[in-house]
């Protein structure tokens, strides 16, 4: 005060989103309100609003990128990703529009579309290619809202087995015995439960044990450049026998180049994501993609 904001109302939002934003982004650093964070604020509300009207039946869609079995050059699954695009916003990220859906309530509702789009599609796959879905830490939240989203992979013909729901470590460390009993409810249908982005919350491992979990997915901030950083080698290594220990599938998000590759599969890696691989694509482009993949997982079968 004075320079930042010029009466006690402002002052006070202002820090509270300083904050906000200090715990997310430097966790136990200085966080200033800056003309970013100005910017962000009008864009967020943007946003909102937008959500708010918006035909979201007609305007989300899911993008689909393969999750590979290296050894067999096969896609394992498709991981849906939610894509908006708003007549005046264009396209909108998910990770600008998830979070404001989520601050909103309005994750539910999004959820719910994007995961009977995904359904639908999959359905039309060989039976051997599953789903990957993101569900957001709001969407386990009520016993109500867990029981629409199990209606809707009943509903569907698309059989349980098939599908891997995937939640954040970030989700787990807010209510864990809340996300336990979700991730049983959803074992219990006969979906896979994997743990996304693993490796940047601060979970414990005993946190992470007390979840039925079936695969974890190492994030790409440990793959890229793997080659030429000894410490992500160790961290993806111990990752990698962690998993084998606790007879989990562990999926490596974000390999881009071949020397990633190279190295990944050095340390024992198999199963992999990346635009090395395929970027993701809209739904009436696996069709053709599956064709050329189509030998592999004949082999596989
Ligand atoms: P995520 O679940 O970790 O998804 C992976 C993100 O990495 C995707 O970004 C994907 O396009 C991108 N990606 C994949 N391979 C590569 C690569 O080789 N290099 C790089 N640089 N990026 C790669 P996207 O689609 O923008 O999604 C961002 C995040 O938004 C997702 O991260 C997820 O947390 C969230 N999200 C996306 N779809 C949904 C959804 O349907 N529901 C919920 N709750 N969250 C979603
Ligand atoms: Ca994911
Ligand atoms: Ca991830």
């Amino acid at each position: 005060y004075p320079d930042l904001a010029g009466h006690a109302e402002d002052l006070y939002e202002r820090a509270d989103y300083a904050l906000y934003h200090g715990k997310r982004e430097h966790r136990g650093g200085v966080s200033l309100f800056s003309a970013d964070h100005h910017r962000r604020i009008q864009h967020e509300a943007a946003i909102e609003q937008a959500l708010r009207n918006a035909d979201l039946e007609a305007q989300l869609t899911v993008a689909f990128q393969p999750i590979m079995c290296v050894a067999s050059g096969a896609p394992l699954a498709f991981e849906a990703l939610a894509r908006w695009c708003h007549p005046k916003l264009g396209q909108v990220p998910p990770a600008d529009f998830i979070p404001v859906a989520e601050r909103t309530g309005l994750v539910h509702r999004v959820t719910r579309i994007l995961l009977a789009k995904a359904l639908a599609e999959a359905v039309h796959w060989p039976e051997a290619v599953g789903l990957s879905f993101n569900l957001s830490m709001h969407d386990l939240g009520s016993a109500e809202d867990l029981a629409a989203l199990l209606e809707l992979i009943r509903a569907s013909g698309v059989h349980p087995a098939r599908i891997d729901m995937e939640i954040t470590e970030t989700a787990i460390l807010n209510d864990t015995a809340q996300m336990q009993r979700a991730a049983g409810l959803l074992r219990g249908l006969g979906c896979g439960v994997s743990l996304d982005d693993f490796g940047t919350g601060f979970s414990s491992l005993s946190q992470l044990l007390a979840l039925p979990l079936t695969k974890i997915k190492i994030d790409r901030r440990f793959v890229t450049g793997i080659q030429d950083k000894p410490t992500s080698m160790k961290i993806v290594r111990s990752l990698l026998a962690l998993s084998r220990d606790m007879e989990l599938g562990c999926v490596i998000e974000g390999v881009e180049t071949a020397d990633e590759l190279a190295v990944l599969q050095e340390l024992g890696g198999n199963l992999m994501q990346g635009y090395l691989f395929a970027r993701p694509m809209p739904p009436e482009a696996v069709a053709g993609w599956l064709r050329h993949s189509l030998p592999a997982l004949a082999a596989r079968a």
